[in-house]
């Protein structure tokens, strides 16, 4: 029966997935995220339902067009499989289904959805910077919305999360300024303080940690594996390695607690 909620919840987020995909594609774009219809870039064609599976359409079309066979990026299965195990580690971090008294169970539940869809909100910073080279302000804007919710709910913000958040911020900010822009962007910033403030004290410090470990890690593979999109000059948007930090960093929490305090 387990595997069934695991499934059922895996394509939940895959679907949600397939969505986020179109709000990337389509923001700053002047198409509709709601009215206009999928279509192929190339050949222009409506697509139809079959075309829309999320992850299964691009492994049956073996990532090509059906239409016209140009070829289809892979960031569409990748976010929507993303998107899933998402929705898959949230569900298993609070595991909603496990309490039998009917308030715990909703409670559980809200706050899981909650969780999803402010991490969806930064799979869309991350990718929409990965792509682009841009932290999205309304992106930013609607996790922010997400990340006050906690703050009113279950854990009041003191006076240490506020003064640690806003001094990540301030090196974040420092160093878009020191370097011109070079090593950090001004939108990197501006994502630092929400999803600071969003994890609190002490998390916030070890989501800067982790963002730094996972870029410098990733600084190290594309200096390995140098090739023609990467070059050792071209910048890495920090953005996506900052959202994976936070999630990381979030996800393990109730891991460092035990262990540290
Ligand atoms: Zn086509």
């Amino acid at each position: 029966m387990e595997i069934i909620v695991l499934i059922f919840i895996f394509v939940f987020g895959a679907i949600v997935g397939s969505f986020l995909n179109v709000v990337i594609l389509r923001k700053n774009t002047g198409e509709s995220i709601i009215w206009d219809s999928s279509h192929c870039f190339s050949c222009g064609k409506n697509l139809k339902p079959r075309d829309l599976v999320p992850i299964f359409s691009f492994v049956f079309s073996r990532g090509r067009c059906r239409y016209c066979g140009s070829k289809i990026s892979w960031q569409y299965p990748a976010v929507e499989a993303l998107t899933g195990v998402l929705a898959l580690g949230v569900y298993l971090k609070y595991l909603p289904l496990q309490y039998s008294t009917f308030d715990m169970a909703v409670w559980a539940w809200l706050m899981s959805l909650f969780y999803f869809a402010a991490f969806s909100a930064l799979l869309l910073v991350a990718v929409y910077d990965y792509k682009r080279k841009i932290i999205d302000t309304h992106f930013i804007i609607i996790f922010s919305v997400c990340a006050v919710v906690p703050w009113i709910f279950w854990h009041q913000p003191n006076l240490s999360d506020f003064v640690s958040s806003f001094l990540i911020a301030a090196f974040f900010y420092l160093m878009w300024r020191l370097s011109d822009g070079r090593w950090m962007g001004r939108g990197d910033a501006n994502l630092a303080l929400p999803l600071a403030l969003f994890l609190g004290w002490p998390l916030n410090i070890m989501m800067l940690l982790a963002s730094f470990w996972l870029g410098g890690i990733a600084g190290i593979f594309l200096l390995l594996f140098k090739n023609s999109k990467f070059g050792l000059k071209s910048e890495i948007p920090f953005g996506p390695f900052l959202a994976l930090g936070a999630v990381i960093v979030w996800y393990a929490s109730s891991f460092f607690e035990s262990f540290f305090w």
